[in-house]
């Protein structure tokens, strides 16, 4: 069974219900509705297909929704227009349009605009009201919508645009279980949309993607549920060459916290067009997984690849063989200040006691999945069992390293929680009679974050 989960993004190549059902039975944990493409209705349609599958898989998958944010972009254009290196272009009012037409407003004499993905660059060498007039560094082809990067300024556009927060109040109403923040620049802009969805509401991945985010992601993954290491834009942003040192800061950072991280883009970029993947993505996806990511995301090779099955089996596979060979996975512990505290100390307990009697797993009984979390960032050789009477606890926790998520009828007291929880881990084939197993649960069993049982069980 892989320990590290997948997330795969939904699109036309893979929104047929067989499909989608094929990449689960190939190890997709969760799908990804990027909200950047496609309208609310297409949205919206995804999330419930996703549900359906669920039901015929009869495994919890999550969802992440995916904020379009306020990224800069060229407006509409009749065709593709080939920029030449050298070349003078004027961006806004009379030349090529910009989506925010306010953007020249933000953007001094001398700065790099990066276009596609950094494809293609230039120099602004003059600047109006609303236009500016720019030198072509590096030529290529542009054409509507393309993405434009500015590195070196921090734009004043807020992380949620009205569009975006269409999206929300839709997460919110369809109990989505995460949101995937696009260009956070701050602690406050995770605030922002945590209250917006409200404290019960989808959990909020901040998404990792601006130099300013790398400046203060700290103060960021102390707030946010959960982190993205969007390294698309993440790579244009700050350049390609600092992305994998920031990778594994994040992926340190989170694990430390118990909080789920997601390594993002170009994983296996290569299987949009081929159904084998290259070497180096096998051994991207590698790393990630000996970095300690929770979670690793398919983007384009699922959404609009040829191969979206195979997708998802080539990264189950690349993740399994990591996993198996042996080479230790970075366990940075957690924080001081979360072993300090009786959850997370239980937590430690029971995957020392795991380790030390070779029990076949540690279950743990959970209402908030806080404590599956505590024992999963510790990264024990053996199964993680949660077992959870709430749907979406076991959803959100499809996205957490080793936790296999089990929903149990609501019952109270350590026995029959015990008794409930291990019976679910028998059903699903993790443990078996005679097997001795470590439970860890919290009483009150209704009060979230409570842990303080832990007991060595034999099954
Ligand atoms: C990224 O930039 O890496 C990313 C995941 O975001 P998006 O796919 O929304 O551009």
């Amino acid at each position: 069974m892989k320990r590290t989960k997948v997330v795969a993004t939904i699109g036309p190549s893979c929104e047929k219900r067989e499909t989608l059902a094929g990449m689960a039975a190939a190890g997709m944990d969760l799908v990804r509705v990027n909200t950047s493409h496609g309208t609310p209705a297409d949205h919206e349609r995804y999330v419930k297909l996703v549900r359906v599958v669920e039901g015929a898989v009869n495994r919890s998958l999550g969802v992440i929704l995916d904020t379009r944010g306020p990224k800069v972009r060229l407006g509409d254009l009749p065709g593709p227009v080939e920029l030449i290196s050298g070349d003078e272009v004027v961006l806004g009012r009379g030349g090529l349009p910009l989506r925010q037409g306010d953007l020249p407003h933000y953007i001094p004499v001398g700065i790099r605009l990066l276009i596609a993905d950094g494809a293609v660059e230039l120099t602004v060498t003059g600047r109006g009201d609303d236009a500016l007039r720019c030198r072509v560094v590096r030529g290529g082809r542009v054409s509507s919508g393309k993405g434009i990067n500015v590195p070196d300024v921090e734009l004043p556009y807020p992380a949620l645009t009205d569009a975006d927060r269409v999206s929300l109040e839709m997460a919110r109403e369809l109990a989505i279980e995460y949101v995937a923040l696009s260009f956070v620049k701050s602690p406050e802009d995770v605030e922002v949309a945590r209250e917006i969805l409200g404290e019960d509401g989808p959990r909020v991945i901040a998404k990792v993607e601006l130099g300013v985010a790398v400046r203060r992601m700290e103060e960021i993954v102390a707030v946010a549920d959960g982190i993205m290491v969007a390294r698309g834009d993440l790579g244009v942003e700050i350049g390609p060459y600092h992305v994998p040192l920031v990778q594994k800061r994040l992926v340190d950072l989170c694990n430390e916290r118990a909080k789920p991280v997601i390594v993002a883009t170009q994983m296996l970029e290569s299987m949009v067009r081929s159904s084998v993947p290259t070497r180096a993505e096998v051994s991207d996806v590698a790393t990630a997984v000996w970095d300690g990511a929770d979670a690793v995301m398919l983007s384009e090779e699922t959404a609009a690849g040829r191969y979206p099955v195979e997708s998802v089996r080539a990264m189950t596979e690349a993740c399994r063989a990591a996993e198996e060979s042996g080479f230790p996975i970075r366990v940075p512990g957690l924080t001081p200040e979360l072993v300090g505290q009786v959850p997370g100390a239980c937590a430690k307990a029971a995957v020392q006691i795991a380790r030390d009697i070779k029990a076949a797993a540690i279950i743990c009984a959970t209402v908030s999945g806080w404590t599956a979390r505590l024992v999963a960032s510790l990264r024990p050789d053996v199964p993680v069992a949660a077992a959870t009477p709430e749907i979406r606890v076991a959803r959100a926790l499809s996205l957490v390293w080793g936790v296999i998520p089990l929903c149990i009828d609501p019952t109270e007291g350590t026995d029959t929680l015990a008794e409930a929880s291990i019976q679910a881990a028998r059903e699903q084939g993790i443990v078996e009679p005679g097997d001795r197993v470590v439970f860890t649960a919290g009483l009150p069993f209704w009060v979230p974050g409570t842990t303080n049982v832990v007991r060595v069980v034999r099954v």
